[in-house]
This record gives structure tokens, C-alpha cells and sequence, in this order.
């Protein structure tokens, strides 16, 4: 695919999101993102600008809420040059309300939207790519199967009703069950559109622009802020272990999925290694003496065990598609921690 294509970019103002329309413009794309508002689309703009970006490249477009029915068709209907769409948007956050209003429905309604819009107003779009996530692979918690292997094939068991428990479990639901919607409209419309769909573990790395408020991240890398926090605080933190993905692989994986054939019809599986809080530490410590004595201790006795709680991820496949190597966790977490001093 060339530098002709017009991409739509849905959630353009999100974590990944940001890195991959900062990757399309570097690359030459005609780029239109949607945003919830024209403050956050300025705003994205004038980052772009103040990066050296040619951000005459980028547009956008106010969706202020994906849930609400024929949310994109005022887009498409104005952008009916658009080739590739990008589906990213989507509620990832567990500090919510009502987790079906909050989460399910949005993510739900929110790729139906996108989907219906493409099929009225999306005449020339050739690619679209949904970022799904691995909670729609493998579960976790009471659903998880420690030990057993989760590849591209693999599919979280949880149902809607057990997702309507509480926001972890909602979220991944949400993911889950909006993947489903989207390989089910494939096979019912059977569209001349070729699909991939991105499944990221844990994604950690820095921001793609400067970061004015350092107090909160993004849900995934409060993992890794939350290790600061709790260190300043004189707290212990949360034990993770799991698994991580750079997030500029994750940008750099969704252009790929549309720009390269072999992607077309893939689930695309982006994990890296696992990862446990104490690795995270231990790199902040070698890396940043400085911010040693700010560090919290850990017990590291109180860590969940991997083969209790983790599937063993296999994701030759996607790695084999992609065919390019992906950030270690010394390099993730040091990007992360550089930006936030
Ligand atoms: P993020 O920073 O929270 O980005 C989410 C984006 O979606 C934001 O632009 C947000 O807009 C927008 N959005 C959410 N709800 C919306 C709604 N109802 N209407 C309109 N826009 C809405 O999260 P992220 O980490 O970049 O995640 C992006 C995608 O990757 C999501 O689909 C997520 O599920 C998936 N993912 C993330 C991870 C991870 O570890 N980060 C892992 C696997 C999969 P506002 O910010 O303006 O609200």
C-alpha cells in the first residue's frame, strides 16, 4: 500500500493511538482522526506540530461517543476518500459506574458503529484494522488456564453475564465480546474489505508526545507508575506478573496489519515476554540510581506465581507476519520512567 491511502483513525487521541497517527504521518499518510472534542483535536494537532510532524497531514473529526447509534457516519460521509480505516477507540479504563453503560456497551455499539458506517459510507475503504486485546484470547482470574498455551486461535471464554461482575472483568468482556462482533460481521456481509485484528498484552512505553500531567498514565503503564507512587508513599505495591508489549510495537504492528498482505484475515497476537513487578524495579533501580531512595521494597514472596495464574503465550505466527523484533522491558521501562523525570 502506498502513502495514498487516506487513513481514518478512530480514538486518535488515546495512548496508542498517538504513536500510531505520529508513525502515519512520518510515513506520508493523509491521516483523519476521531476525537470527543475540538479542544482534543487541536490540541493533537499542535503536538504534532510542536514535534516537527507535518501536521497539515492530520484532520480530524468530533465522535463523541462511539456507543451512540451512527456515530461514524458523519465522518465517513465527509471523508468518502478514506482507505484504510483504524478502529483503536475504545473505554479502557476500570473507574467506572455502570460496567455494561461504561464499558460493554461502548466498546460494543462502538465497533458495530464503525463497522455499519464502512459498509454505507466507506465505498473506497481496502483495510480495516480493529485493535482487539489479549483479553479476548486468553482469560484470567477464575477463567484463567495456567500452563495451557494461548496463540492467535485462542479465545477468552467469559460470557457477557459474567462480565457484568465488576470493571476488571467488564473490560475484558468489553474487548472480548466486540472482537466476536467483528469476525461475525465479517462472515455475515462478507465485505470486499480486508480485515486484521491487533492483540496486545500489557502495553508499556512512553507517551508519544511530551507529558504535562505526570501524577496519572494510562491504565496499562500505571502498572509501572504505580511502582513510583507507591515508593513515594511508603506503600508496597500491586504484584504484577504477565505479559508486556512495547507500545511503538503496538503502533508500528497496526500499520503493518494494513500495509502488508500477509496480515489480511489475522489475528495478530503482540506479546514481548512476561514481565513480574520485581523485574520492573529492578531496572528502575540499576538505571535511575538517582531515584533510589524513592523506591519502594518489595516482598517478593508475595508475588503471584506465573504458572498459577498465566497461559503460556506462543505468538510465532504473528511475530513471523510482522517480521520485526520487538523492544525488550529494559528498554520499555526505561522510555517510560526517562519521560516522567
Ligand atoms: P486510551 O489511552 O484510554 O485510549 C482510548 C481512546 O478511546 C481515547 O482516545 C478515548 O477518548 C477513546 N474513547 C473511549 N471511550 C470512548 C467513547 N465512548 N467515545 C469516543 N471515544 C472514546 O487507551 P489505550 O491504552 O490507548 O487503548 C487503545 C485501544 O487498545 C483500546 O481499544 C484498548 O482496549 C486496546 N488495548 C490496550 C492495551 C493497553 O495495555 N494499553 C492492551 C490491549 C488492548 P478520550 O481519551 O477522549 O476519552
Amino acid at each position: 500500500m502506498s502513502s495514498q491511502n487516506v487513513v481514518f483513525i478512530s480514538g486518535a487521541t488515546g495512548f496508542i493511538a498517538q504513536h500510531i497517527v505520529k508513525f502515519l504521518i512520518e510515513a506520508g499518510y493523509k491521516t483523519i482522526g476521531s476525537v470527543r472534542s475540538e479542544e482534543k483535536g487541536e490540541h493533537l494537532k499542535s503536538l504534532l506540530k510542536s514535534a516537527g510532524l507535518k501536521s497539515e497531514l492530520f484532520n480530524y473529526v468530533v465522535v463523541k461517543d462511539i456507543g451512540a447509534k451512527g456515530a461514524f457516519d458523519e465522518a465517513l460521509k465527509a471523508h468518502p476518500d478514506v482507505t484504510v480505516f483504524l478502529h483503536t477507540a475504545s473505554p479502557f479504563t476500570f473507574e467506572v459506574h455502570n460496567v455494561e453503560n461504561d464499558l460493554l456497551k461502548p466498546a460494543i455499539e462502538g465497533t458495530i458503529n464503525a463497522l455499519n458506517a464502512i459498509k454505507e459510507y466507506g465505498k473506497n475503504v481496502q483495510r480495516v484494522v480493529v485493535t482487539s486485546s489479549y483479553a479476548a484470547v486468553a482469560g484470567f482470574a477464575d477463567l484463567a488456564t495456567p500452563g495451557k498455551e494461548a496463540n492467535e486461535d485462542s479465545w477468552n471464554p467469559i460470557t457477557y453475564e459474567q462480565a457484568l461482575q465488576n470493571p476488571f472483568v467488564g473490560y475484558i468482556g468489553s474487548k472480548k465480546i466486540a472482537e466476536k462482533t467483528v469476525w461475525k460481521f465479517v462472515e455475515e456481509n462478507k465485505p470486499k474489505w480486508e480485515i486484521s485484528i491487533i492483540n496486545p498484552v500489557y502495553v508499556f512505553g512512553p507517551q508519544a508526545f511530551e507529558v504535562k500531567d505526570k501524577s496519572k498514565l494510562n491504565t496499562s503503564n500505571e502498572v509501572i507508575n504505580s511502582i513510583l507512587t507507591a515508593g513515594k508513599n511508603k506503600e508496597e505495591p500491586q504484584q504484577y506478573v504477565a505479559y508486556f508489549i512495547d507500545v511503538r510495537d503496538v503502533a508500528k504492528a497496526h500499520i503493518v496489519a494494513f500495509e502488508k498482505k500477509e496480515a489480511a484475515g489475522q489475528r495478530l497476537l503482540l506479546s514481548e515476554a512476561p514481565f513480574t513487578t520485581a523485574e520492573i524495579l529492578d531496572v528502575i533501580e540499576k538505571d535511575f540510581p538517582k531515584l533510589k531512595p524513592e523506591l519502594p521494597t518489595l516482598d517478593k514472596s508475595k508475588a503471584p506465581k506465573f504458572e498459577d495464574s498465566e497461559s503460556i503465550i506462543n505468538n510465532e505466527k504473528t511475530r513471523k507476519i510482522l517480521g520485526f523484533k520487538f523492544i525488550d522491558l529494559k528498554k520499555s521501562v526505561d522510555d517510560t520512567i526517562a519521560q516522567l523525570q
